[in-house]
């Protein structure tokens, strides 16, 4: 069995409280929301944190509101310790927003759901086969780059480690033009989510490490004619991360596309956006013709690696399929075939590695 390493934990009830003790000693501090992904790390020795500072005690952080009117931003406010079970049984989520609670259900199972929260979500560690494996296992390979080591082991001539972003809900985060807050002791900042990240799988966010993610904020979208949608490829239907990921919102007028934002998931360091199968697609009616060529455009950005799970090439090939999903998705089709097909694929695939 593996055990957590030795920490203080210490539990604020206000942002201010935390800010203050995460600011002692940034470089030894870890914030703990859910725990679902930092406590695993913790004993697999990845994260070695000296402190962590509790965020579930503080109710600021667990409310969902509306109309917080933030940098012209009006619709909903997150905070970030609201967990992903109360995200997608919010009905202004599920109403304006689908793309959104179909990615905070998909994540993990219903139990890591209940503890996982949507801050963490965004700042979830980013993934690798030669990472996320035991000390024991880390250590027979020399570890890597990302922790303990200096050669990545997935690319040997890389100045950068290549770790996979493998957060459900930063894609459609970024596609529905979402900004967060970040708080330390010097103030607060907004920054659209797109900013957060970095193509760095060992420095993936620009959050400084005095700073605690406090809210997600999402525009206004009801009656303005936006739709979104979420598809992801992974291993077990039932709960595992991302190998690869689409996210759309469109805006519509009638039946032309007026606004669009396309991001992809698990395929680097960062959320990606394609704004090239945007452009193909912006001004124009959902035909086919043009499905097929947005998600052709749209894949072509992707450019996984070989550490996760799945074959490489099917994977990178699969990145097509699941954007023009997504696009038949926010047209209207009905999409349960689609699904159960590529359920179907991801099953065989698992068999047959078995
Ligand atoms: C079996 C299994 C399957 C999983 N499947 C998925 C999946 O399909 N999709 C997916 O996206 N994730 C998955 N996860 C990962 C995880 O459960 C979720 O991402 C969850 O939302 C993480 O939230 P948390 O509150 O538990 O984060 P924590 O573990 O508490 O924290 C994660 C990271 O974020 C930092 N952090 C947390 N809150 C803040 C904040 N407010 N400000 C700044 N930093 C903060 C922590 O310091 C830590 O580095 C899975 C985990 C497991 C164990
Ligand atoms: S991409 Fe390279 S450096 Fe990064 S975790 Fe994997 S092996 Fe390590």
């Amino acid at each position: 069995m593996m055990r957590l390493p030795g920490f203080r934990y210490r539990a604020p009830r206000t942002v201010a409280d935390a800010a203050a003790w995460l600011a002692e000693n940034p470089a030894d501090t870890m914030l703990l929301a859910g725990g679902t992904d930092l406590l695993p790390n913790m004993k697999r020795r990845q994260q070695t944190p000296g402190t962590l500072i509790g965020l579930r005690a503080i109710r600021e952080l667990t409310e969902i509101s509306s109309g917080d009117g933030l940098d012209g931003l009006d619709g909903l406010t997150i905070g970030a310790a609201v967990t992903l079970s109360t995200l997608v049984s919010h009905p202004d989520i599920r109403q304006n927003y689908p793309g959104l609670y179909q990615a905070a259900a998909q994540v993990a199972t219903p139990h890591l759901r209940n503890m996982g929260t949507i801050g963490g979500n965004l700042c979830l560690d980013t993934r690798c086969t030669y990472y996320d494996q035991t000390y024991q296992w880390r250590k027979a390979i020399d570890f890597c780059m990302k922790k303990d080591g200096d050669t990545c082991w997935v690319a040997t001539s890389s100045p950068r480690c290549l770790a996979v972003s493998s957060t459900d809900t930063a894609p459609i985060l970024q596609a529905l033009g979402a900004s967060v807050t970040l708080q330390s002791t010097r103030g607060a900042r907004v920054v659209a989510l797109a900013d957060l990240y970095a193509n760095d799988g060992m420095h993936y966010l620009t959050r400084q490490p005095d700073e605690i993610l406090t809210k997600v904020t999402l525009p206004a979208m009801d009656g303005a004619g936006w739709r979104s949608a979420y598809w992801k490829l992974r291993r077990r239907g039932s709960f595992d991360f991302p190998v690869a990921a689409a996210a759309v919102a469109a805006q519509f007028d009638g039946p032309e596309i007026v606004d669009v934002r396309v991001v992809l998931g698990a395929v680097a360091s960062r959320p990606v956006a394609s704004d090239q199968a945007a452009a193909v697609l912006r001004g124009n009616r959902l035909t086919d013709d043009l499905i097929a060529e947005a998600s052709a455009v749209g894949a072509d950005v992707a450019r996984p690696m070989d550490n996760t799970d799945f074959e490489l090439v099917w994977r990178k090939s699969m990145v097509r399929t699941l954007i023009a999903s997504a696009l038949c998705e926010i047209r209207g089709d009905d999409m349960r075939a689609r699904r159960r097909q590529i359920a179907r694929q991801e099953l065989l695939l698992t068999s047959r590695s078995a």
